[in-house]
Parts: C-alpha cells; sequence; structure tokens
C-alpha cells in the first residue's frame, strides 16, 4: 500500500502519517523527494486503518498498488498534456482530438474519398489499418507498405494527421517513416516488447486497452512505452469484453475520468470497436465527451456494406458528418471545442 501525499505537505504531515502507522502496527518507507512526498506501507502484525490514513491532513490518495506510476502521475493541479497529431492538431488541450477514417486502407481512391469528408466534416486525424491484426488467419491482413504509402498520400492531399496501427517491433521503424501517431492496437497491450520499442522512438504513440486489461493494467503498459524515453502517450479506452452480447465490446466510460484523476496521460474513446454497433456510435461520442474524453477514433467508410473489415460498426460518411454536428452542444456543454 502506498500512501501519496499532497506536494503542498512539510515534514510534520509525512511525521504524523509515519506515527499513525506505527500505531496501527506497521512500518514505514519514507521517500521524500522534490518532486513526491510517498510513503509505502511495510505491512506488521496489526490490521492497517484504510479510512484512518485517508482522512489523515494532506493525504492525495491512498494506492493498492505495489507498482506505483510514476511518468504519469497526476499531482494536484496538472494539466492533461496535449499530445500532438502531425501537424494538424493535438489531443489533450480544449480542441477535442477526432480521428476518423476506415477500418482497413483499401484503396487510394477510397482513403482520399473518406480523408477529404473526414476533414470537412471537423476530423484532424485520419485513421486506417494497413497492417490489420485479424481474428483469422484467412481475413484480409493489410496491404502492409503499399498501405502505408496510399497513407502518406492521403496526408498530403488533405494536411490530415495519419494514425496507423504497428503489430511487431520490427516494424516499428518502418510505421513511424509514414505515421504521424503509431497505434498499438487492443491484442498488443500485454506485448512488453512492442511497448518498449515504441517506447524507443520519437513519434506519438496511440495506446488501446486490452479487452482482458485492468486500468492498472493499461497505465503500467502506458509506463512501458514513457519508461523507454516516449512520454508522448495517448490512451484510448476501446471496449472490454464481458457476458454481454448485444454488443461487440462493452464500453467502460467510468475509465475516462478516472484515468484523468490519475494521470495527465490524454484518453480518447473509440465508441466504434466498443459498441460494434453503428447505431451506438454516436450515443455513445456524446457520453465519451460529457464525461471527459479528450477526443474519439471513429471508423468511417463510404458505403460500410462493402468495407473489407468492420463494416458493421463503421459510420457511412454522411452519418459521420451528423455525429460531428450532434457533438457540438456535448463539447461546448463541457468547455471543449469540436
Ligand atoms: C482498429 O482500430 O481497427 C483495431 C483493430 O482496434 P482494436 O485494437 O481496439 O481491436
Ligand atoms: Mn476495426
Amino acid at each position: 500500500m502506498l500512501v501519496v501525499m499532497d506536494p503542498r505537505s512539510t515534514t510534520e504531515h509525512l511525521d504524523h502519517v509515519v506515527k499513525l502507522l506505527r500505531r496501527m502496527g506497521a512500518d514505514s518507507f519514507v521517500l521524500d523527494s522534490a518532486h513526491q512526498k510517498i510513503v509505502e506501507v511495510l505491512p506488521g502484525n496489526g490490521e492497517i486503518n484504510r479510512a484512518a490514513l485517508e482522512s489523515a491532513p494532506m493525504i492525495d490518495r491512498v494506492l493498492d498498488r505495489v507498482e506505483p506510476l510514476l511518468a504519469a502521475n497526476r499531482q494536484p493541479g496538472d494539466q492533461t498534456i496535449a499530445v500532438p497529431l502531425g501537424t494538424s492538431g493535438s489531443v489533450g488541450g480544449r480542441k477535442l482530438g477526432i480521428i476518423a477514417g476506415p477500418c482497413s486502407v483499401e484503396s487510394e481512391s477510397q482513403l482520399l474519398e473518406i480523408a477529404a469528408a473526414v476533414k470537412e466534416a471537423g476530423a484532424v486525424a485520419l485513421r486506417g489499418g494497413a497492417f490489420k491484426p485479424r481474428t483469422s488467419p484467412y481475413a484480409f491482413q493489410g496491404h502492409g507498405e503499399r498501405g502505408l504509402e496510399m497513407l502518406a498520400r492521403a496526408r498530403e492531399e488533405t494536411g490530415l494527421a495519419i494514425v496507423t496501427e504497428v503489430m511487431r517491433c520490427e516494424h516499428v521503424e518502418l510505421v513511424a517513416r509514414y505515421a504521424d501517431v503509431l497505434q498499438v492496437g487492443s491484442r498488443s497491450m500485454h506485448n512488453t516488447h512492442l511497448l518498449a520499442a515504441v517506447g524507443q522512438q520519437s513519434k506519438p504513440v496511440l495506446l488501446k486497452r486490452g479487452w482482458c486489461g485492468t486500468l492498472e493494467e493499461f497505465l503500467l503498459a502506458a509506463e512501458y512505452i514513457m519508461a523507454g524515453g516516449n512520454r508522448q502517450v495517448i490512451l484510448c479506452e476501446r471496449g472490454i469484453r464481458t457476458h454481454e452480447t448485444y454488443v461487440r465490446n462493452t464500453l467502460s466510460l467510468a475509465i475516462v475520468p478516472e484515468i484523468k484523476r490519475l494521470s495527465t496521460l490524454p484518453i480518447i474513446v473509440d465508441p466504434s470497436h466498443g459498441t460494434g454497433r453503428r447505431h451506438l456510435v454516436a450515443p455513445m461520442s456524446n457520453a465519451a465527451v460529457a464525461c471527459g474524453a479528450d477526443g474519439l477514433l471513429i471508423e468511417a467508410h463510404p458505403d460500410p456494406s462493402r468495407a473489407w473489415s468492420d463494416g458493421h460498426q463503421s459510420l457511412d460518411l454522411e452519418q459521420f458528418h451528423e455525429l460531428m454536428k450532434g457533438l457540438r452542444p456535448f463539447a461546448e456543454a463541457c468547455g471543449r471545442e469540436v
């Protein structure tokens, strides 16, 4: 257990916590640095009264975890960091970072049509998979480097930043050459080698939550990236697997304010994978913005019925335009801009 002190706390406040713990029969280890004051509870024979600890003066929070979140730990008064999306915008500031595009890059004409439409509707970045993580080995796996070239062409035409997935360590350098933001997909959140590899290059990383990942595992995956020296991480909630079947995944929106409380990293929401149902994408986008999300990742396609992957959850271009219009009042009510 860790007792994280308010940064304004003094040596007297720390001493008070140490004595309180001693009365509960526990020892303590005190970290008192310029940046952080933390008391680790070293278990003894007594019972720890957590409520008494939490109500002591100048306590920020009491954590059960053994491994502290070092890099993106939010202290009172900290702002969410803004992570750039190429030169076209950012995620984490007042303006929402809206990233939209097809699940898979299919052809140059498809991509250019989508890019122009989502830009017109207010998106700041284009998403599209050139390397696709598919459930079946017999399903389209992506165009690979040819897909990356098509994405680069769409950036040239529209100025939109490019967000695309990297699945293998040996592709990190290749994908980073074309992309503005490297996406680490849900299936890869537990791949610590890939996390370390994207942490050692300088492009921002969009880290999706593993569908079985807890909040703590999600944040520690981000720590892996930041431990390599790359602090430009955007978190993305994309739903988790539960017993529920009316949706593809259960979109766990409570994680948005919880991440905001614990971390300075921006968090966006993917309501496309988060629901797997087209008609749920707009309402869950509104809900995501209402609970504090810094942006959205949305699948859009000119003709979803003919999409090569994830058509059932993709919006057509008109529906995407409508979604963006409908989002404005929610954004304004939360002091954000679309
Ligand atoms: C995607 O964004 O197309 C994708 C494969 O998402 P996820 O990793 O969340 O399944
Ligand atoms: Mn998809």
